[in-house]
């Protein structure tokens, strides 16, 4: 059974079990008042039927009333009051011999002579009244009433069924079963309406939670997957692609774009940037459009005792939120909301939201940071010498598939212990690094930039050829010969260095040979004189043959 049926049929088997109870109730109390007030009834219709013959023209004479009343007047009589009444009229005479009735024809009266021996009459003739009750020949059970007039000698009765009274409790009953039933009805009607709007409010609250729980289940499942890609990213660009695919679905109803710090002036810089993004937002810089160009906002973000993802109110539509690790804000995510939509709760929903943001963008930079310190040279910032191996590799794999040449320059700084024995470690530091400042200035994006160790590099040049690889080697030379270089306000000595050049295929068919080769030619500058470049003269003639 549905439990609606059930919420509707219970209270009626209830209700109907209340309602019988009262109505046996009632019909008791009905009962036994009607039964009383019956009972008075007969009593006085016995009185009514006395009063209806003129006892006195029937004085009592002797007992010998029948002698001069042998006629039908007193059976007529009873015929009267019985049709103005409900109830049966009978009259006696003294010695019991039925004078009239109204349920008699007087041919039968007759033959009922001395009655003397019935029950109300004895008690009439004893007490003026009596009273009687006992079943008929058809079996139905009457009441019997008599008055005795002393003076006339005639005794009145009147009897009716006992159950006289019974059709006025069947309409009791009836008009109780009727009001029992309209009320039923009326439950049954107005608890299936209730149940069906409840049902159909329940229903609607059903679809808007599973629609809810749908949002919130794909909410969640976006974030984790945002937050997976933006783990498996292997650099800021990746991570800040996704994170601009992603947001927008997330919050539609803001703009909003992510700025790391950038070092070494923590300036901030834009990743990514989704909606309908101002650009430029709290830009104040002397050079403000060079800042743009590069994504930066002049923000520079300096660590407080703050450091949390507690929203900055910014203007009435904008806003932002730290990305914080270790304690150090490394970011920021700024929000524009130019709906003015964004209260209490969307405000929470930002802050849980940029939780896993903070964390992925973290792991990222983190990954970052590692993978630079595998692969860097701190002091320089260029390739350490594990990760040149790697790219040389890498690069003459790529010039066996396309056919080209790969070039290796090996470069020392000369006499750099006397430099360093004159200016002292940390100015020959220094040097070291604008060295390696001027090469990534000056080499291609391909072109891999390495600290071979101590203060001789290796720049590993693809699709290269010699004539290109003098050109640069040369040019590179020239321009750290020309470098001045201060270090505490002390002018330092110029430096010069020597450059070997090698030459895949040409001077070697592998890279561990390749190194050689560029170093030998690198041995040759030294000898030359230093502060010049030298091409290897050894040919790898079967590699020759074949470009
Ligand atoms: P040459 O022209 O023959 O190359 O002479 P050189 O003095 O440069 O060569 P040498 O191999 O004798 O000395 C290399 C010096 O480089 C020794 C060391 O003091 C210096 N050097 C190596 N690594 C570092 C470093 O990380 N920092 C500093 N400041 N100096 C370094
Ligand atoms: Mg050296
Ligand atoms: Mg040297």
């Amino acid at each position: 059974m549905k439990i609606q049926h059930k919420i509707i049929i219970l209270p009626i088997i209830v209700m109907i079990i209340i309602f019988s109870l009262g109505m046996l109730m009632v019909e008791y109390q009905v009962k036994s008042t009607l039964e009383n007030k019956f009972k008075q009834e007969l009593q006085t219709l016995t009185l009514v039927a006395l009063s209806a013959i003129e006892t006195k023209n029937y004085k009592f004479d002797n007992h010998s009333i029948n002698n001069h009343v042998i006629d039908n007047s007193f059976d007529r009589i009873a015929d009267n009051v019985a049709k103005m009444t409900y109830v049966r009229v009978s009259y006696f005479s003294y010695e019991g011999d039925l004078l009239g009735d109204s349920s008699l024809d007087f041919t039968t009266i007759v033959n009922h002579k001395n009655q003397r021996q019935l029950p109300e009459i004895i008690s009439a003739l004893a007490n003026n009244t009596g009273f009687a009750q006992r079943t008929d020949s058809h079996n139905v059970n009457i009441f019997y009433y008599t008055k005795f007039d002393v003076n006339s000698g005639i005794i009145a009765r009147v009897s009716a069924p006992k159950n006289f009274y019974n059709k006025t409790l069947i309409d009791i009953r009836r008009g109780f079963s009727v009001i029992i039933l309209a009320t039923l009805l009326a439950i049954f009607i107005f608890a299936s309406i209730a149940i069906r709007l409840i049902s159909k409010a329940v229903l609607q609250e059903r679809i808007r939670l599973q629609k809810e729980i749908t949002e919130k289940t794909k909410e969640i499942t976006l974030i984790q997957t945002m937050t997976t890609m933006v783990n498996d990213a292997d650099n800021i660009e990746d991570a800040g692609a996704i994170l601009a695919n992603i947001l927008p679905k997330l919050l539609p109803v803001l703009s909003g774009a992510i700025y790391l710090t950038k070092p070494p002036e923590r300036l901030l810089s834009k990743i990514c940037y989704w909606g309908n993004w101002p650009k430029g937002i709290s830009v104040a810089t002397n050079d403000k459009s060079s800042l743009e160009r590069f994504n930066l906002v002049y923000a520079p973000v300096t660590d407080s005792s703050d450091n949390r993802l507690s929203i900055e109110q910014f203007s009435r539509h904008s806003f932002g939120v730290n990305l914080v690790a270790d304690q150090h804000i490394f970011g920021k995510i700024f929000f524009v909301d130019n709906q003015n939509i964004i209260d209490e709760n969307m405000r929470k929903v930002i802050q849980h939201l940029v939780e896993p943001i903070n964390c992925a963008l973290a792991n990222v930079q983190l990954k970052i940071l590692l993978k630079e310190q595998a692969t860097k040279d701190p002091l320089t910032g260029l390739y350490n010498r594990r990760y040149m191996l790697e790219a040389l590799t890498h690069a003459l794999h790529q010039a066996d598939r396309y056919d080209r040449h790969v070039a290796v320059l090996m470069i020392d700084l000369d006499h750099f212990k006397t430099f360093n024995d004159k200016f002292g470690h940390e100015a020959g530091d220094l040097v070291l690094a604008r060295v390696a400042e001027q090469f990534m200035t000056n080499l291609r994006l391909e072109d891999i930039a390495c600290r071979y160790g101590g203060e001789e590099f290796c720049i590993i040049c693809p699709d290269t050829n010699l004539k290109e690889a003098y050109q640069l080697a040369e040019k590179l030379r020239l321009k750290i010969a020309a470098l001045s270089i201060m270090c505490q306000e002390q002018r330092l000595d110029d430096i010069s260095m020597s450059i070997g050049i090698a030459i895949y295929p040409n001077h070697a068919d592998n890279g561990h040979d390749l190194m050689i080769q560029a170093d030998k030619a690198l041995y040759l500058a030294k000898n030359n004189g230093r502060n010049c470049t030298v091409v290897n003269q050894v040919s790898n003639h079967k590699s020759l043959l074949s470009r």
